[in-house]
């Protein structure tokens, strides 16, 4: 479809794990709806390829039909020392214990024929810029979630690359970590990004347990990141190296230049045969912890990698994409136009915000003092500690306490997240980021006893 005008309720910029399910959402709501992507599919997307258990309860729930996957459990540490530690996959209130290793080749294009087959129009175009019409933008200063949605009549253009536009009442920016829609609808403060870069290879190898490893980068120095081996559902294990790089997207060649030695790092532990080096390599951009990205501006709601929602600590994103996909679907089609946005903006703070804030600060402190990270890693990895706080480090660092199996592992992470959020509060990225999302006061299903 080039060169076309389009006049659609909803253009759904991007069809990523995000971009598919708020499109199927709708579609299969009978909302008329674009969803547009530059790829064809199927295509690979630099990935570790894992789904947590909150991305495979949301998948079970929609069902686009899913079953090559590779179910998986446990998860192995790795420090610096070799110490290792195993984190329990344990089932909570609304998840079940399990996480699924699928190659994004397949589970992308899987839900990008859902969307399909329940009624989205597909676009295959390039979105160079989205302008945003009417009255109100919603926008800049004071233009934050609960404070400015989009006038009665505002909507949204969609520049396509082939010289075609799409009119859209609403606008959702699935487009990834680089988001044009972002970046044109002035949602985005690069500079204030917390970014990461990761780089993805697959070999033939037989992996026992899907493993992290933390290591130093000099004896003592931590890499500002980690390496993975996760096995795959074809033989194939998909290894890589990710770096946090904070706002200085510069930085991000660091994990290139990491990856070989980190091959042969897995090499000495063991892990994989060295005659397995040498895959295809694909790195991709990680936006984390909703930092600098307003998510709503008028007609225009970001979602998934566009709004920033990868988790700090771990890299986790899919999951977050397809939750934040269907709750701007879920926005839109209870208020259907100005209402949305502050609809989605509150599902944000209600169940986003506070972690992704927190440990991005977090995630600050600890790039910027490498050599006490080096000897936390040490410590944590350490079997006699590392083995008592695993469950709680389970569910504290895969934003697993909400909605977690009872017990006294989730109350030690109900104090740790409950120290970290309070401990955090007044840091000028928290302020910030409540600013732009306006958070509800004593919500009480922001308290991390509920879900
Ligand atoms: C190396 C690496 C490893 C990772 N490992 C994991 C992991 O194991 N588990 C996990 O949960 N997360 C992982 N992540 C994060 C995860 O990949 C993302 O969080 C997830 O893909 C976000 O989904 P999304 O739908 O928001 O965007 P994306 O998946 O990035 O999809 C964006 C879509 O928008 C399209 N697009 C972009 N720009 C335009 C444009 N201008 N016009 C039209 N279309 C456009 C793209 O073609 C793409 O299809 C990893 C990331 C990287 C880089």
């Amino acid at each position: 479809m080039r060169n076309r005008d389009l006049r659609v309720d909803v253009a759904v910029v991007g069809s990523g794990p995000g971009g598919s399910v708020a499109a199927c959402q709708l579609a299969r709501a009978g909302v008329e709806v674009a969803l547009v992507d530059k790829a064809r599919f199927p295509r690979d997307k630099a990935c570790g390829d894992l789904i947590g258990p909150r991305g495979i309860e949301l998948l079970d729930r929609i069902g686009p039909g899913l079953d090559d996957f590779l179910p998986l459990g446990d998860m192995a540490v790795i420090g610096p020392r070799g110490g290792t530690v195993v984190l329990p996959a344990v089932a909570g209130r609304d998840f079940g214990g399990a996480a699924w290793a699928l190659p994004r080749r397949q589970l992308d294009a899987t839900l990008h024929k859902s969307a399909a087959d329940s009624g989205a129009e597909i676009v295959n175009d390039r979105v160079v810029g989205v302008e945003i019409v009417g009255a109100t933008s919603g926008r800049g200063a004071g233009g934050g979630v609960g404070t400015a949605g989009s006038a009665p009549g505002t909507g949204a253009v969609v520049h396509l690359d082939g010289g075609g536009s799409l009119s859209a009442r609403t606008v959702i920016g699935a487009d990834g970590a680089t988001s044009v829609v972002a970046a044109s609808a002035g949602m985005v403060r690069t500079d204030r990004v917390l970014w990461g870069f990761a780089v993805r290879t697959y070999l033939h190898a037989e992996v026992e347990l899907p493993s992290i490893v933390l290591f130093d980068r000099q004896p003592g120095i931590a890499f500002p990141g980690y390496g993975w081996i996760f096995p795959g559902p074809d033989g194939m294990a998909n290894v890589g190296v990710g770096a946090a790089t904070g706002c200085d997207r510069r930085a991000g060649s660091i994990a290139a230049r990491q990856l070989d030695s980190f091959l042969r790092l897995l090499t000495t532990l063991d892990l994989i045969d060295g005659s397995e080096l040498g895959g295809r390599r694909l790195g991709g951009w990680l936006k984390m912890g909703m930092m600098g990205t307003t998510p709503v501006a008028g007609p225009v709601l970001l979602i998934g990698d566009a709004a920033g929602l990868v988790n700090p600590l771990q890299g986790e994103g899919i999951a977050q994409a397809m939750m934040s996909g269907e709750a701007a679907a879920s926005a839109v089609l209870t208020s259907c136009g100005p209402g949305a946005g502050r609809l989605y903006g509150r599902w944000l703070a209600r169940h986003q915000s506070g972690y992704q804030g927190s440990t991005a600060v977090v995630q600050n402190l600890l790039r910027q003092r490498p050599k006490a990270t080096s000897r936390l890693a040490r410590a944590l990895t350490w079997p006699p500690v590392g083995k008592r706080l695993a469950p709680a480090w389970a569910l504290y660092w895969n934003d697993l306490v909400m909605g977690g199996p009872p017990g006294a592992a989730r109350q030690a992470a109900w104090l740790v997240s409950g120290a970290i959020r309070a401990g955090t509060a007044g840091s000028g990225d928290r302020r910030s980021l409540a600013r732009r999302l306006v958070e509800p006061p004593n919500d009480p299903t922001t308290s991390p006893t509920r879900r």
